[in-house]
């Protein structure tokens, strides 16, 4: 009888484990899309073109340059010197 008891408790912990795992994870989730700062994101969300190797890059990672933009600072010192 004990043992189904033990059973039991080992059955609920997992239970509580894998519910703690299952919140922790949508909170997880939810984080980025509580930001209030929607403008922010769907302004870096915006693709542009390096100058340089023409890879594409979201505009808010990219270096920008006059009209240009760039992948990294390299590019576009390399740019600005041809
Ligand atoms: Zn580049």
């Amino acid at each position: 009888m004990s043992l189904l008891i033990v059973r039991l408790v080992v059955f609920v912990l997992l239970f509580w484990a894998g519910f703690r795992i299952w919140q922790f994870w949508q909170a997880k989730q939810q984080l980025p899309g509580d930001k209030p700062s929607n403008q922010n994101q769907a302004n870096s969300e915006i693709m542009v073109r390096c100058e340089k190797c023409k890879v594409h890059l979201p505009q808010g990672s990219a270096i920008k340059a006059g009209e240009e933009y760039f992948c990294c600072r390299e590019h576009q010192e390399s740019f600005e010197k041809e």
